[in-house]
């Protein structure tokens, strides 16, 4: 079920009829863009604008412009030292998404806390490296970094540990009903915690792999963790890596990357991966395990692993890490300035 979120925007304007309406529709149109809306989500606007813009009626501009919405107009007073031309917005709307507040002009000034605020979806198969890129990115860019992948992983885990079969979704869907799953973050690591036990160290075998993307294909459980994921990326700046980042949980996200290889490099990096961390593991069974989640997670019903239409795919096959990492950092720094 949606809920009521409040988006505010605020951009400034010279004192014209043209002026006045170009801005306030060129908020009005970033607000509804940046988070999905449409005009019967909207409960209703309320517009302020500072008494020195008399040209022409904010309120009116957007209205005639062909919103349908409950739109409500006041006047501020000159605060001295208040910014001038000032044209406020604040929307309260039914949305699934974090609110996306959008500061435009001189209005940045107002909120530079807010108008920074962006989230870059990372999505791509099993062992393309999105972790190891979106730690490196969520470093160099000071953000929040969140692998999704633990938290499917936690709730595989725990299917296990209550011997319970991964593919019956009855039974996982029973077995869940009561687990909680958080994520806290310890000197910026993320850790992620099952009913209140921290399980970050157990979730990385090839068990809890299969028992991850199996569970993962269970609408009940995509269900469970999407609010977790969306609320992380409410007021914070985030890289999220997983695979319906881009499409289902953020799809409204600035910055959209799908990073993949060949199957044959991905397993390869996951065997080293593994083989350093001492576990026992071929190379073939490694390939064949990334081979069968692939094929589970992108044919599932629910939230399959595919590229957005608007992600920039990045194939790193020959690219490090540390080069993937320069591709995004480069993108999101560009469109920041
Ligand atoms: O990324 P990682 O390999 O840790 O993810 C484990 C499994 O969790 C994946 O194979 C996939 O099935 C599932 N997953 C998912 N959606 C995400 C992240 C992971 O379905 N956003």
């Amino acid at each position: 079920m949606s809920k009521l979120v409040s988006i505010r925007g605020a951009v400034t304007a010279k004192n014209t009829k043209e002026d006045i309406v170009r801005s306030a529709i060129k908020l009005a149109d970033e607000l509804y863009f940046k988070n999905g809306l449409r005009d019967e989500n909207i409960v209703n606007i309320q517009v302020s604008v500072t008494d020195d813009l008399t040209a022409y009626s904010v309120a009116r501009a957007i209205r005639e412009s062909g919103h349908a919405v409950a739109l409500m107009s006041a006047s501020e007073p000159d605060i001295d030292g208040g910014l001038k031309g000032c044209i406020r917005l604040m929307i309260t709307a039914e949305s699934d998404y974090p609110a996306h507040n959008v500061y435009l002009g001189g209005a940045r000034a107002l909120r530079p806390d807010l108008t920074n605020v962006y989230a870059i979806a990372l999505d791509g198969p099993s062992g393309a490296g999105k972790s190891t890129v979106a730690k490196l990115v969520s470093k160099r860019l000071s953000i929040t970094y969140l692998d999704t992948g633990a938290l499917y992983r936690a709730l595989g885990l725990t299917c296990l540990n209550r011997n319970i079969s991964v593919s019956d979704a009855e039974k996982v869907e029973k077995c869940l009903k009561d687990v909680s799953v958080e994520i806290v973050y310890d000197n910026g690591t993320q850790r992620v915690m099952v009913n209140g036990v921290d399980v970050t160290m157990l979730i990385r075998t090839p068990e809890v792999s299969m028992a991850a993307s199996a569970v993962s294909a269970i609408p009940y459980v995509r269900k469970k963790l999407l609010g977790l994921q969306r609320e992380i990326a409410e007021n914070n700046s985030v890289i999220l890596d997983g695979r319906d980042i881009g499409t289902v949980v953020l799809p409204h996200a600035e910055f959209k990357f799908f990073l993949t290889a060949s199957a044959e490099v991905r397993a390869r990096r996951r065997f080293n991966e593994l083989k350093a961390k001492g576990q026992s593991v071929t190379y073939a069974d490694v390939l064949a395990d990334v081979i069968t989640r692939d094929c589970n997670d992108s044919t599932r019903a629910v939230a399959p692993l595919k590229c957005a239409y608007d992600a920039i795919k990045i194939e790193s096959d020959d690219l490090s890490a540390e080069q993937v990492a320069d591709v995004i950092v480069s993108k999101v720094t560009e469109s920041l300035q």
